[in-house]
């Protein structure tokens, strides 16, 4: 929607419109329990918890292992598997935007899609991960097919790094919505991998299209992937 195209009246009833609907948003989010425990518990995001949900559940995370997380800030992810690798392990973070430092943790700040921050990520990985997570997500531009695409996009990315850089018995888990897009990839995750779950938990709100797909295991047909120099 072009602002500058309308009338006055009506860019005064759409700024109304999004300022009640910014002040619902406001009131859900202070009301929402897991915004109050993040507060209470000292986490960096409500986003830790979908990943503590899940990893309760699959035991993904142990100590030893070399995990990449991509699209870590504010770092609640990465909060949660460094505490989980007890100090044996490496987690390296990825995201445009900055990070606060966390212990354990090697931070790159840069675009997934640049092929400058894979170098980067390559060059601090030392072997093949074990864990590959993404929780990227694009700025909503309100325009539902692009933003349906970029973050599909997105989620494609890091199955081709996770599909370079894991280990056979490896694991990805990935943030994914349903709408377009999502069926061709739940079957490209089907052919890169033994098991393929789907996960919704119960940090990630009802309404939302959000999903987690999570990929164990290699399939054994595919080459394994060289450790990058
Ligand atoms: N898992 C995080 C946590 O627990 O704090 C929250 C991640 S947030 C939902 C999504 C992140 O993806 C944002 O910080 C955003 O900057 C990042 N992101 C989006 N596109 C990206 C890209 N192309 N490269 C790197 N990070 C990206």
């Amino acid at each position: 929607m072009d602002y500058n195209a309308l009338t006055g009246m009506e860019q005064t009833r759409l700024t109304m419109k999004r300022s009640k609907t910014s002040k619902g948003w406001m009131k859900e989010h202070v009301n929402d329990e897991f915004v109050q425990r993040a507060t209470r518990e000292g986490m960096r995001s409500r986003a830790a918890y979908k990943l503590m949900e899940i990893d309760d559940h699959d035991h993904l995370i142990h100590p030893g292992q070399t995990l990449i997380d991509l699209g870590a800030a504010p770092g609640g992810w990465s909060e949660v598997a460094a505490k989980r690798l007890a100090g044996r392990g490496r987690v390296i973070a990825v995201d445009l935007l900055e990070m606060n430092p966390l212990n354990g943790v090697d931070f790159i700040q840069g675009d997934f899609s640049d092929p400058d921050t894979l170098e980067r990520i390559n060059a601090l990985i030392h072997g093949l991960a074990d864990l590959v997570i993404s929780d990227m997500a694009p700025n909503i531009s309100g325009i539902s097919l692009s933003d349906q695409a970029r973050a599909m996009a997105l989620a494609e990315l890091a199955l081709e790094f996770a599909q370079n850089r894991l280990k056979p018995d490896g694991s990805f888990l990935v943030k994914v919505f349903q709408g377009s897009g999502f069926e061709e990839f739940y079957r490209m995750l089907r052919n890169t991998f033994m098991q393929v779950h789907t996960r919704k938990p119960r940090a990630s709100r009802d309404r939302s299209s959000e999903l987690y797909l999570l990929g164990r295991h290699l399939k054994l047909d595919r080459p394994i992937p060289e450790a990058p120099r």
